[in-house]
């Protein structure tokens, strides 16, 4: 045989093998509606992205259970190839796994064995991550037929056969001239499948779409903000809401992005979505003459055949300190104050814990689940927070709790049914939110297009990191995180357990009394749901953000969660020496676990921590202190606070002699564009470029000095 009859033999024979493979899984039945209403009915399948309709994160699966997860070990393992966050919940259906990861990038494995069936990659973009505040990252797909649907980071919605891969539709969601981002999961309701987007800090208007599974063809779009009034109303709601919002908020989008949460109840026929924070932060730029801005930060209940809504309570009206309310809804059914209630539980960024009753809206409780110091409380009468005067930061700087990273960000939540309790990923982080002194001293605020623009002042911001460090002899404050297992019924945290990092994984909660949450310093925990006892612990030295799911194949129970460090509190902020990426390089995999599993854990190298000599460059004292605003209003959303990295996107303190070679055509002409390196030349001048580069040249010279490799980091 030639070399080429050989080549071909064998591309033959490996279509034979994939093809053999593709037959195995034929079986598959189509995702119904029924079946995933019936989920309990079939536990060993993780249908949806909640597992059911509600979102409870709860499996009936008890093969492994309290009395034997101590032999639980890995089955197989998936090396994405990347190594920014993974942030998916696995589908799997009949033996098959579909996660997304770092662009968007969906893969199907083999549920049992982690073998690759399909990859497919949308092929995003890299420039348009400048457009995404946390990361390049995605939450996940939905299966329906047997389509799967992704939402990619440049705003497309994307529908795939779920047997080969092949691409079978594909719409824009998006004005493709608006810094616009989809990372959420789509939700497929009644042949519909929806899907938002976010870029709240980038200067948008939130809303979210339905489009026909089988055809894509747009079904209905709900606006969370109004527009220009002079354009009209999209709808009647709209033009109520306009009373709440002054000025030309539309200039600045107004935001209230629909970027995560969502869950259905098919017996009230009613979608439950969360909205987003405003855009931007402050309310006095955005809406002068005050005003609740509705429909910001707002849990909305809608008919999902046509979009109509419901009703709706804002978790924070006026926001002014990017409290959305995106996070996990959970739906459940309480015996709450001795009555049998159907209720919506959120625990969104500003720090209260919310159980409303689903049916009406009315609002049951909302209380704290860590220490937040803009409100005293919620007055449950009115509905409404009481803010404090140390929230108010409109005219001076002001350190509040939470940051913007908030109480608790998109990281699921879980409800077990079991034990009555909700397990919180939560977060007790503390913001420095500076006022805009061009707007306090001129009344104008200079946006700048398509980036991020939350309305702070970076000067003031960058000088209160700086006074911080001194005040505490170089060394801020930490911020903390936490599980914390909330009692929604006693509305108190029932018990908690503090994680080095302050960003960690979302969870899972199983009939086998157990709780499953992965850690930012890189371990894989199973605790007692009841008591939160740890039962067994793995290492994987990748910093995991992702909820596991659980499934069963031939009656073997597996559980599989996504390793892969990353989103905001990871490229921003929290402080890298609490965090495996900061140690580690950051390798992404699937992990899947089972009782008596004898894979052999990834094996995940050490970072290289050695500061290189920077080159010398000529600037002057003031251009140094130009370098650090400007990088600061400009790099720091990406790699972090005081040229710090995570360990996610580069630290700058590291950057080689060829790479500082090339600075300005990196920054200003964005030559690397394709490596996730955006042209930044609208944002920044030739003189900023030099400045930023001067700043980083000191920025590892001090460390160095210091011989501190790795300096603690700070968020916005
Ligand atoms: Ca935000």
């Amino acid at each position: 045989m030639t070399r080429m009859q050989t080549r071909r033999l064998i591309v033959r024979l490996a279509q034979l093998l994939a093809a053999a493979v593709v037959t195995q899984f034929a079986q598959a039945a189509p995702v119904t509606a029924a079946r995933i209403i019936a989920a309990d009915k079939e536990p060993q399948n993780w249908l949806a992205h909640g597992r059911t309709y509600g979102e409870q994160r709860y499996s009936p699966l008890a093969q492994i259970n309290e009395a034997n997860v101590g032999q639980l070990g890995l089955a197989w393992s998936y090396a994405t190839g990347t190594t920014r966050g993974l942030q998916a919940t696995p589908i799997v259906v009949d033996g098959r796994l579909y996660a997304t990861g770092v662009w968007s990038v969906v893969y199907a494995l083999d549920a049992r064995t982690g073998k690759q069936l399909w990859r497919y990659d949308p092929d995003v973009p890299r420039a348009w991550g400048r457009y995404a505040c946390c990361d390049a990252v995605n939450r996940g797909v939905a299966l329906w037929g047997d389509a799967l649907f992704v939402g990619t980071l440049d705003g497309r919605l994307v529908s795939l056969d779920a047997k080969t891969g092949q691409k079978r539709w594909e719409v824009n969601t998006i004005d493709r001239t608006k810094p616009y981002t989809i990372t959420g999961a789509p939700r497929v309701v009644k042949g519909k499948v929806l899907i938002g987007n976010g870029g709240g800090e980038y200067g948008v208007r939130g809303y979210f779409s339905a489009y026909d599974a089988r055809t894509g063809k747009l079904a209905w779009r709900f606006y969370t903000v109004p527009g220009n009034p002079k354009d009209g109303f999209e709808t009647p709601e709209l033009e109520k809401a306009a009373k709440t919002w002054n000025g030309e908020w539309w200039l600045g989008g107004g935001g209230g992005t629909v970027w995560d949460s969502m869950a259905y109840d098919p017996e009230l026929d009613t979608l439950y979505v969360g909205t987003g924070n405003g855009s931007p932060w402050a309310r006095a730029i955005r809406s002068p003459g005050g005003g609740d801005n509705l429909f910001l930060s707002s849990i909305l209940a809608l008919d999902p055949d046509n979009g109509e809504l419901k009703w709706h309570y804002q978790v924070t009206p006026a926001d002014n300190w990017d409290y959305t309310a995106t996070q996990h809804i959970v739906l459940a059914d309480l015996h709450f104050d001795g009555k049998p209630r159907k209720v919506l539980m959120q625990a969104p960024k500003n720090g209260f814990f919310y159980v409303l009753d689903r049916v009406s809206g009315e609002l049951l409780a909302a209380d704290k689940y860590i220490p937040a110091t803009w409100a005293s409380h919620v007055d449950l009468q009115t509905g409404r927070p009481v803010e404090t005067a140390d929230g108010d930061w409109s005219h001076e700087t002001r350190l509040i709790i939470p940051a913007p990273f908030g109480g608790h960000n998109w990281h699921p939540m879980a409800y077990n049914p079991n034990t009555g309790l909700v397990y919180i990923p939560a977060m007790q982080p503390m913001g420095i939110y500076t006022p805009s002194r061009e707007y306090l001293t001129t009344g104008k605020f200079t946006r700048r297009e398509m980036f991020w623009n939350p309305g702070v002042d970076w000067n003031e911001y960058t000088k209160s990191i700086y006074g911080l460090l001194q005040q505490f002899q170089g060394s801020l404050p930490p911020d903390r995180g936490y599980l914390k297992a909330w009692d929604p019924v006693a509305r108190r945290t029932r018990w908690e357990i503090e994680h080095p990092a302050f960003w960690n994984g979302g969870l899972l909660t199983t009939a086998g009394n157990l709780l499953f949450q992965g850690t930012g310093d890189g371990r894989f925990v199973a605790y007692a749901a009841d008591t939160g006892r740890t039962l067994w612990s793995v290492p994987t030295m990748v910093g995991i953000v992702a909820p596991p799911v659980t499934y069963a194949i031939d009656g073997e129970q597996y559980v599989a969660v996504l390793a892969g460090y990353g989103g905001a509190g990871a490229v921003t902020g929290g402080d890298p020496r609490t965090m495996a990426s900061g140690k580690y390089l950051n390798d992404g995999h699937i992990l899947a676990f089972k009782l008596g599993g004898n894979a052999a854990m990834p094996r995940i190298a050490e970072r290289n921590q050695d500061i290189p000599e920077p080159p010398a460059i000529e600037a002057a004292a003031a251009q140094v202190e130009n370098g650090k605003y400007a990088y600061t209003a400009n790099c720091m959303v990406c790699h972090g606070a005081l040229a710090v990295s995570g360990g996610v996107t580069p630290d700058l303190r590291r950057l080689s002699s060829e790479r500082h070679s090339i600075f300005k055509q990196i920054v200003y002409d964005g030559v690397i564009h394709t490596a996730g390196m955006p042209r930044m030349a609208d944002l920044v001048s030739e003189q900023d470029v030099h400045d930023i580069q001067a700043y980083l040249v000191q920025r590892a010279r001090e460390d160095r000095a210091a011989g501190q490799k790795v300096a603690p980091a700070r968020k916005p």
